[in-house]
């Protein structure tokens, strides 16, 4: 599929320069259909997971409509909110905002919980042009006077779901209560709860629905193999397969953070560096983390659904579920992790009998079912099963859009 370049998106300049440094090609679906949109002023619903290049999609026009005037914010002031519910991915949102922006003379903050106020009131003090904040610190600050809302005329609020899911929402709602009614908003989301539509209702004006289907953006090009363990064997099949030097940037899920540490400390144990990343370590500790993992420091990172969302790692090499996820859809995000922007990626689901029924739901999410070995089986060239090569000729046929198996 061939998309606009960028500059046909009606992009300035100083952008388009950024994005040559950056060396993005071509525009993904979600940036072609948001961008010229978001330029003309309308409000958006992207329905749309991390991978998709959506925080570009709303970073690149907000960006051009805050430079577009010269206009200060005024002092504890912002033009434009970007509500988050990690912050993790508050950090991401600002970073993306600073490469993207770079040529740009536009001032960002960042407002997140578990580090100190001081260095964020300070940030804020003289007024900023983009505010990326999760809720609670953000209602704090507000509270106490250190940020004021008044003058807010761009919302996004990222990931609506996980803020649902977080029980976010009625902060959020405090939040969006103190700004102006008159401003462009957007809402994005990679599923649509009915308490997330009710949300979109409150706080999109006429709003253009975007939707980019998972299936289209990433599942297509990850590899996915579910092996059966039992849960006991479940560590030493993980060890094994992590023999393979393939597997060289890896992450592990597990559904606890008890897990998390347990799986960690056993690969440790093992030989191979790895780190867990949960809500329960401190801000500093999962930065640490996370750093240690992205320079190449840790071979594996393992983390928990809620930890990793929305956290931007390039070249992960391989997912591995090491406990199937409740909630099919989570499924769809762990897996995304790999296969980024383009390239292909490889997931290895760990299934064992009390997660059959797991199984069915993510299958049935899916459209299809997923190729099941016993834990015996390569990583390197898994022979495909009869029943998956019929399944796969059926599915090309369904859909052209789909490649077929990397066997
Ligand atoms: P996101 O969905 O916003 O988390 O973005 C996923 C990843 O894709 C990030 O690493 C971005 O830097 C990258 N990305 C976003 N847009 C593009 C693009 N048009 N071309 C290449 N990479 C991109």
């Amino acid at each position: 599929m061939t998309h606009p370049s960028f500059s046909k998106l009606g992009l300035s300049q100083p952008i388009l320069r950024a994005l040559e440094t950056e060396r993005y090609a071509a525009p993904t679906p979600i940036q072609a259909r948001a961008i010229p949109l978001l330029l003309g002023g309308r409000d958006v619903l992207g329905i749309a997971q991390t991978g998709t290049g959506k925080t570009a999609a709303f970073a690149l026009p907000l960006m051009q409509r805050l430079s577009e005037t010269r206009e200060r914010a005024g002092p504890t002031r912002a033009r434009a909110l970007i509500l988050a519910p990690t912050r993790e991915l508050a950090i991401q949102i600002t970073e993306s905002f600073a490469v993207y922006g770079r040529n740009l003379k536009l001032r960002l903050a960042t407002i997140i919980g578990g580090v100190a106020q001081g260095p964020q009131r300070k940030a804020m003090a003289a007024g900023v042009d983009v505010l990326v904040a999760t809720p609670g610190r953000l209602l704090d600050l507000v509270k106490q006077g250190h940020v004021r809302l008044d003058k807010v005329a761009y919302l996004v609020l990222d990931e609506a779901d996980r803020m649902l899911d977080m029980g976010f929402i009625p902060d959020v709602r405090r939040v969006i209560a103190a700004l102006p009614k008159r401003r462009q908003s957007l809402l994005f989301s990679a599923t649509m709860p009915a308490d997330v539509e009710r949300l979109a209702r409150e706080v999109l004006a006429d709003p253009v629905r975007i939707e980019v289907s998972p299936k289209a953006v990433a599942v297509d090009r990850i590899h996915q193999r579910v092996m059966r363990v039992n849960a006991g064997d479940k560590r030493a099949a993980l060890t094994r397969i992590l023999a393979d030097p393939a597997l060289a940037r890896v992450l592990v899920f597990t559904r606890t953070k008890h897990r998390a540490n347990r799986v960690a400390k056993h690969l440790d144990q093992a030989g191979i560096s790895a780190d867990a990343l949960h809500g329960n370590k401190s801000q500093n500790a999962r930065q640490q983390a996370l750093q240690r993992f992205r320079i190449g420091k840790s071979r594996v990172l393992v983390a928990t659904d809620i930890a990793a969302r929305g956290i931007d790692i390039d070249d992960v090499t391989h997912v591995i579920n090491f406990e199937l996820p409740s909630e099919p859809e989570s499924y769809v995000h762990r897996i995304g992790r790999t296969a980024r922007a383009g390239a292909h990626g490889h997931a290895v689901s760990f299934c064992d009998e009390t997660e059959t029924d797991y199984l069915r739901r993510i299958e049935r999410l899916l459209g299809h079912r997923l190729d099941v070995s016993g834990a015996s089986g390569s990583l390197r060239h898994p022979p495909p099963s009869k029943r998956a090569v019929g399944q796969e000729i059926k599915r090309r046929g369904r859909s052209r859009r789909r490649r077929p198996a990397a066997a």
